[in-house]
């Protein structure tokens, strides 16, 4: 069936070996007619910047490449580091890139070289490496995210990957999908059983992020009533504040942001939520001013730090830290929350605690 898409797509590219995937006929049915498909051997050419392009990174996210995974498709979290109190987060990468365009977004540094969507027709495959994980883990359970180098849902009404996970995830015992999406996608998620194996989750900024920073995203108030569905369809639900953004009003703004949560979602049952400041290294921050150049946002207070990232004044980040974290501690005291690439000193100072270890905290947030 054509699908309306909420997200441009100038094109379509199929690796050779991949047309008859099953990927690849779901998404040749489902786009419009007038998107050009194109066959060739080498995704890795329609992967490249587009030379000549007024915005190669903008442009590549308006291709889409169905292409053969020659890489492992589960990895640690690449913002993970010893550095970082970290939250054992396993990253599955069933696509890369985005169709949105927040102003902030890391890959526009990491995925520069290669910034077409592609997704992966032997998607499947990644199921024998989480069988072979647990097999290996002795009773662990680990809590595994599509999210991190694309949104997990962005794509779904064409893609539908979404069914293969769920299908696969609320069969394990100690696995734990987490979904993680600036959309309201959920189409596929309410057709499916979860079996209180899958999580999903939504980044919640304040509406004046949303409109200077968050382009083609569904808004916070759609992300809110999605994620108050998928709970009501027998879903888990979390949210990352993350960026945190400092400016004149954003201690304002975040707390009109939680009250308007905590109004449609229960505090308790929230799973987890996280928190994360503003960081870029020097490239990313030069990548992204170029392509938003009036977005105020990415031109606040900021300190180079010891690890190579721009960073929000370490007073803002802390006392924006501080002030969500007591509030949702206001609402129920047992929310899990953690903080995304930050040490353990800033951890201590914000919850009052030493942070356990990554592998630890992993396990709590799967079965939160
Ligand atoms: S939704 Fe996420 S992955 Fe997509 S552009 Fe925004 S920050 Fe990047």
């Amino acid at each position: 069936m054509k699908r309306e898409l909420k997200f441009d797509l100038d094109a379509v590219f199929v690796e050779d070996g991949c047309a008859d995937s099953a990927l690849a006929t779901r998404v040749l049915q489902s786009i419009p007619r007038d998107v050009p498909v194109t066959h060739i051997a080498d995704a890795r050419e329609a992967a490249r910047p587009e030379s000549g392009a007024p915005d190669p990174f903008g442009a590549g996210k308006r291709r889409l490449v169905i292409a053969r995974r020659k890489t492992p498709f589960l990895m640690p979290c690449p913002a993970g580091s010893s550095k970082f109190a970290c939250c054992g987060y396993l990253v599955l990468t069933l696509a890369s890139n985005c169709p949105m365009d927040c102003s902030y977004c890391f890959l526009q540094e990491y995925l520069a070289d290669n910034p077409a969507f592609q997704v992966y027709a032997n998607f499947a495959d990644s199921f024998d490496e989480l069988d072979r994980l647990c097999a290996n883990a002795h009773g662990r359970t680990f809590r595994v995210g599509t999210g991190e180098l694309a949104d997990s849902l962005a794509f779904d009404s064409i893609t539908s990957i979404s069914r293969d996970l769920i299908d696969f995830f609320s069969a394990r015992e100690n696995l734990t999908l987490e979904l993680k999406t600036k959309t309201d996608e959920i189409e596929n998620l309410l057709a499916m059983d979860p079996r209180g194996r899958v999580l999903v989750s939504w980044t919640l900024s304040p509406d004046v992020v949303y409109r200077s920073s968050e382009h083609l995203t569904a808004s916070p108030a759609a992300r809110i009533a999605a994620a108050r569905a998928v709970l009501d369809a027998g879903y888990r639900v979390a949210f990352h504040f993350d960026p945190l953004i400092a400016y004149p009003d954003a201690e304002r703004d975040y707390l009109l942001l939680i009250d308007e949560l905590l109004d449609v979602v229960p505090p308790n049952q929230i799973s987890f939520i996280s928190m994360g400041g503003l960081r870029m290294t020097p490239r990313l921050r030069g990548a992204a001013r170029g392509r938003f150049p009036n977005d105020p946002k990415l031109c606040g207070e900021d300190v180079l730090s010891a690890d190579g990232r721009f960073r929000t004044f370490t007073p803002l980040r802390l006392s924006l830290y501080r002030t969500l974290a007591e509030r949702f501690k206001k609402a129920s005291a047992t929310i899990p929350a953690y903080l995304c690439m930050e040490p353990a000193s800033v951890h201590e100072h914000v919850f009052g605690a030493t942070p356990a270890r990554p592998a630890t905290i992993g396990e709590r947030l799967a079965r939160s």
